[in-house]
């Protein structure tokens, strides 16, 4: 049977559950939970729905990011290269900046000039994967 306290802890279980209610409520809710069978069906039932609708929007998040991803694939795959290169391109000119010129032990200077073609390379590549990725993005619908 439902009696009046089962009335007042059904209103404060909301609360309760968004524990945005008093300490004092929390308490009766709590020592009510414990005593009263209907009212903890009641707040298991609250607790279920909350993790269903939790991992509802999560697989809908997940979902719908696959979606973009599967679209954008193309693209991203681009970026993703083109900003390598880049990197690499950077530290290659970093490396040589970095390293710069120095004598060896037997006399000779030796600069480390392999990083320069290796930029080039990779700002070579650079450009290839930035047209690719602009080609990419201007035509998302490509059939
Ligand atoms: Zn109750």
């Amino acid at each position: 049977m439902m009696d009046i306290s089962c009335e007042v802890i059904r209103d404060l279980l909301p609360l309760y559950h968004d524990g945005v209610c008093s300490e004092e409520s929390a308490k009766l809710v709590e020592t009510h939970l414990q005593s009263c069978p209907q009212c903890r069906e009641e707040w298991k039932q609250m607790q279920e729905e909350t993790t269903m609708v939790k991992n509802m929007d999560e697989a809908k998040l997940i979902w719908e990011t696959a979606q973009v991803w599967k679209k954008n694939r193309k693209a991203s795959f681009l970026k993703g290269a083109l900003a390598i290169s880049l990197l690499a391109c950077a530290a290659c000119v970093i490396a040589f900046q970095a390293i710069g010129s120095y004598v060896a032990p037997d006399g000779t200077l030796v600069e480390p000039f392999g990083f320069i073609p290796m930029a080039w390379l990779f700002l070579l590549l650079s450009g290839i994967f930035g047209v690719g990725f602009a080609f990419a993005r201007r035509k998302p619908k490509q059939k």
